[in-house]
């Protein structure tokens, strides 16, 4: 069986996100078709989902202006895997503490946008991550603080004391970018080893 992805393509980075899918799911041995998704109607068809980074402010704007909002949330109610990224994780927390990000609480989180800093502040580090055996290249770029995670959600890495990475059910949300390194672990952790959700 093919594999149907979709990546929310309103706003951000896209085509790495593509590519990392495609590896991870050739790890698996599994053929997969990469849906880049501007309109409603594309998500139902399917089985995994990525909300890349990019700008809160605007991916939210323009994820509620489509309707892919709320396909995002049936999404997730059916239990099938999602992973969010940097200013995806933003859109996807309980709250983002700015009025401009309408959040879709599929993550029980709260997260401050660009806490870890300005642009110029974007820095890499070796990360370890519960269920990676070897550390992980994180790229961080103006990357949100998870500020304050519910009791349903595991933390499966921390920088500086504080979760960088978390998995809520059938959603993992990273704070960084696992998408600008040739290492697709991350998305193969969220997408074919999660067994809290149903590929
Ligand atoms: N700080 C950005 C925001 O609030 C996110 C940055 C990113 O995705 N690299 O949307």
């Amino acid at each position: 069986m093919t594999l149907e992805a979709g990546v929310v393509a309103v706003q951000g980075d896209v085509s790495e996100h593509a590519d990392a899918i495609r590896r991870a799911a050739a790890n698996h041995g599994e053929e997969v078709v990469v849906h880049e998704v501007r309109k409603s109607g594309v998500i139902p068809e399917c089985d995994l989902l990525l909300l890349p980074g990019g700008e809160s402010t605007a991916i939210s704007r323009l994820l509620a202006r489509e309707g892919i909002d709320e396909e995002i949330v049936a999404h997730v109610d059916a239990e099938k895997p999602v992973l969010a990224t940097c200013a995806g994780l933003i859109v996807a927390s309980r709250d983002a503490h700015d009025e401009r990000v309408d959040t879709l609480d599929i993550v029980d989180a709260t997260v401050d946008r660009n806490a870890f800093g300005r642009q110029v502040d974007s820095f890499e580090a070796p990360l370890d991550v519960e269920g990676l055996e070897e550390p992980f290249p994180a790229v961080f770029i103006r990357a949100p603080l998870i500020a304050d995670v519910g009791d349903g959600v595991d933390v499966l890495a921390t920088w500086d004391d504080k979760p960088v990475a978390v998995r809520d059910g059938p959603v993992v949300g990273t704070s960084f970018h696992p998408e600008l390194t040739a290492d697709a672990r991350i998305h193969d952790l969220a997408f074919f080893e999660n067994e809290e959700a149903s590929l």
